[in-house]
């Protein structure tokens, strides 16, 4: 089996939209806990291939598969995200009016029955559960504030914690650090690092020194035109010749 130790496998993908193909012939594997960083320059169809993975978008012709044998052509979003993809727009969406604790209780994969008696009497397992994911994303002395008064990059772990309370196989990840400090895009960072493994992670980018901070010895995609420009480890596509014409050309 070709795929074995693969969680997404695209295979000669197409998108067309009115004639215009902003997914062209795309060939892209990602490993079980991976962190592959996608970059490329805008129109790239970044946005377009996470459409397709989370099936926004369909594609016109080519495969999709979510680990050995889930055709994500197939399934609409909802099952998806059930599935084990987990997706981070741009933008944090957080419920500002709750509090930190109570944004992870709501992001709580639930049995909707029990749902009205989780907020009076938490079981201790899933106040565990909450607690752990507080820790991983190092929010755990500020879980009893306000979603809205916290910072842009706290918001942005919040809500990374929120995707982890699902426990998703795969995360995308749309410029995690876009709006974040210098020390807050370090400590995203090291927060990647530490989920990586757990998780196979897909993080687009533009932020080169983030990118180098997480891609360490793993794989950078570069994506052009709607296929794959370029491959490999950071120092090889930073090199790479036509890597450098899409950048400087501009
Ligand atoms: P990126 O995220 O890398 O900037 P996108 O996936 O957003 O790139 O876009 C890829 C190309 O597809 C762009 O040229 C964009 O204008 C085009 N495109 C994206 N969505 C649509 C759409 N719904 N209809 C027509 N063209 C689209």
């Amino acid at each position: 089996d070709t795929r074995h130790g693969v969680i997404l496998y695209l295979d000669s993908v197409n998108v067309v939209f009115d004639g215009f193909k902003a997914i062209n012939n795309l060939t892209l594997d990602i490993g079980v806990g991976e962190l592959r960083c996608i970059i490329g320059p805008n129109g790239a169809g970044k946005t377009t291939m996470m459409d397709i993975i989370t099936g926004k978008t369909r594609p016109s012709s080519g495969t999709a598969f979510f680990g050995q044998n889930i055709d994500l052509t197939t399934l609409s979003e909802t099952q998806i995200a059930n599935a084990g993809i987990g997706r981070k727009f741009q933008r944090p969406t957080v419920f500002e009016a709750h509090s930190v604790f109570e944004n992870l209780e709501l992001a709580m994969k639930a049995d909707k029955r029990v749902w009205p008696v989780l907020g009076a009497r938490l079981r201790g397992e899933q106040a565990d559960r909450i607690g752990e994911v507080l820790e991983t994303v190092g929010l755990s002395a500020q879980f009893q504030r306000t979603a809205g008064l916290l910072s842009h990059g706290q918001k942005q772990w919040l809500e990374i914690g929120m995707l982890l309370m699902q426990e998703p196989r795969l995360l995308l990840l749309d410029e995690p650090v876009a709006g974040m400090t210098d020390a807050e895009t370090e400590r995203t960072g090291e927060l990647f690092n530490s989920l990586k493994g757990k998780h196979s992670l897909m993080v687009v980018e533009h932020d080169m020194d983030f990118v180098a901070q997480i891609a360490q010895q793993g794989k950078v995609t570069v994506l052009c035109e709607g296929s794959v420009l370029a491959e490999g480890t950071m120092e090889q596509v930073q090199n790479d010749e036509r890597v450098i014409e899409v950048y400087l050309g501009r």
